[in-house]
């Protein structure tokens, strides 16, 4: 690893992942030189892994399914955001050699809502889908926003009886089944579920969206997702995929090892056009 920096995301698979592509974008946008690998590391190799790729010059990791809250466990130190969110997408290593942990989805989230679509938070009625491990990362970031109501609804109802009652310190939170939802109404569903990589859908009644409310789905794709195409049904004033978060969180990344900030919105575009070309014209 001499000469260029060394960079590299592991997942399990990991053959799609689109974060070498975000972080060569950003490198040439911020004219940094560095290499970004992907890398597919089975949950059992990771800790020999990660040592390997550090003790050999690496300067910095990102860590996807399954494999953030083995991260979080590995990281020497880690960051606030990370403790409570028990996950870590981001390693690097310091100074002194001991390796920070950080989870940078929760900010990836709120930038892409807030700056890149204008939505705002606070006087809001928020519904999340999920209670999984995306669900705890953008829990505190959404709750420091004050939102006027936050329902937390998950398809094991108990789940998210306890993330509502482990964070209910920065805000009103509660925990509810999908049932239960009924007769309600919300300005932003999020659809923190996995259901999205099946193309299924959680149980939601048709006039749970409120006039003008929005969806956004944290699962991506070349093609809308179930829930973004949902809420396309439901006249969403925007229905939304995660594609934003992901190179919203990989820039907070890219900043953590570099100390730059790269613009995002440029590399949000490529990405854009590339998934459009390959629905269009793999027919994917
Ligand atoms: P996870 O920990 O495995 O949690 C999955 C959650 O989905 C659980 O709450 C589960 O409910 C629920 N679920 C699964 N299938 C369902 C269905 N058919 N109907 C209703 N609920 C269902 O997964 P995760 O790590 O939280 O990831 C969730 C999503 O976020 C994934 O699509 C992931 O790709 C996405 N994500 C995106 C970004 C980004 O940068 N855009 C970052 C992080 C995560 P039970 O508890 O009842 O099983």
């Amino acid at each position: 690893m001499v000469g260029k920096d060394c960079y590299a995301v592991f997942g399990y698979p990991i053959k799609h992942s689109k974060s070498p592509r975000i972080h060569q974008l950003f490198a040439e946008q911020t004219q940094q030189v560095i290499e970004y690998t992907a890398q597919e590391i089975p949950a059992e190799r990771f800790g020999e892994s990660v040592k390997a790729f550090f003790s050999q010059g690496g300067k910095g990791l990102n860590c996807t399914l399954p494999l953030k809250e083995l991260a979080w466990a590995f990281a020497d130190i880690t960051t606030k955001r990370a403790e409570l969110s028990k996950a870590v997408n981001t390693l690097l290593i310091q100074d002194d050699d001991r390796i920070l942990g950080d989870n940078t989805d929760g900010c990836g989230l709120i930038t892409d809502l807030t700056i890149n679509h204008g939505i705002s938070l606070e006087a809001s009625r928020i519904l999340i889908l999920g209670a999984g491990g995306a669900c705890r990362g953008i829990l505190a970031p959404i709750l420091e926003r004050s939102p006027r109501q936050l329902i937390l609804a998950n398809r094991t109802r108990q789940k998210a009886s306890d993330l509502a009652a482990e964070f209910c310190l920065f805000g009103d939170v509660e925990g509810s089944g999908f049932a239960e939802l009924k007769g309600q109404q919300f300005d932003l569903i999020i659809n923190a579920t996995s259901a999205s990589l099946n193309d299924e859908l959680p149980p939601l009644e048709d006039d749970i969206l409120a006039k003008d409310g929005v969806c956004y789905d944290l699962a991506y794709g070349n093609r809308p997702t179930a829930f973004v195409r949902w809420g396309v049904e439901q006249k969403a004033k925007k229905s939304l995929d995660g594609l934003g978060m992901l190179v919203e969180q990989a820039a907070e990344a890219f900043f953590l090892w570099r100390k730059i900030r790269p613009q995002t919105q440029p590399v949000i575009d490529v990405l854009n056009a590339a998934r459009r070309f390959v629905s269009e014209v793999k027919g994917e």
